[in-house]
């Protein structure tokens, strides 16, 4: 499970803080002079999410970062609110 915050919620503008299952794959290497520079590449997707405040969902794009060593797979379709209390 990774954290996922929604900075300004559409809903009721707060902040939220969820749980989304990512799957990622550790590659171990050698690591290159380039690797010391890598930057992280986004990782877009757009998931259904639940407000704690009024009670009612929105859609939001949330961006994740991989890199070559350390890749998403796949994400899962469910978030689920890491507290309530904002
Ligand atoms: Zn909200």
């Amino acid at each position: 499970m990774e954290t996922i915050i929604i900075e300004k919620c559409p809903l009721c503008n707060q902040k939220h803080e969820y749980s989304l299952e990512v799957d990622r794959s550790i590659i171990m290497k050698m690591l290159t002079p380039n690797d010391l520079y890598e930057r992280e590449r986004p990782y877009r997707v757009r998931r259904i999410f639940s407000c704690p405040t009024v009670k009612e969902k929105f859609e939001a794009t949330v961006t994740l970062y991989d890199s070559s060593s350390n890749r998403i797979n796949a994400v899962g379709t469910s978030t689920k609110i890491k507290n309530n209390n904002g």
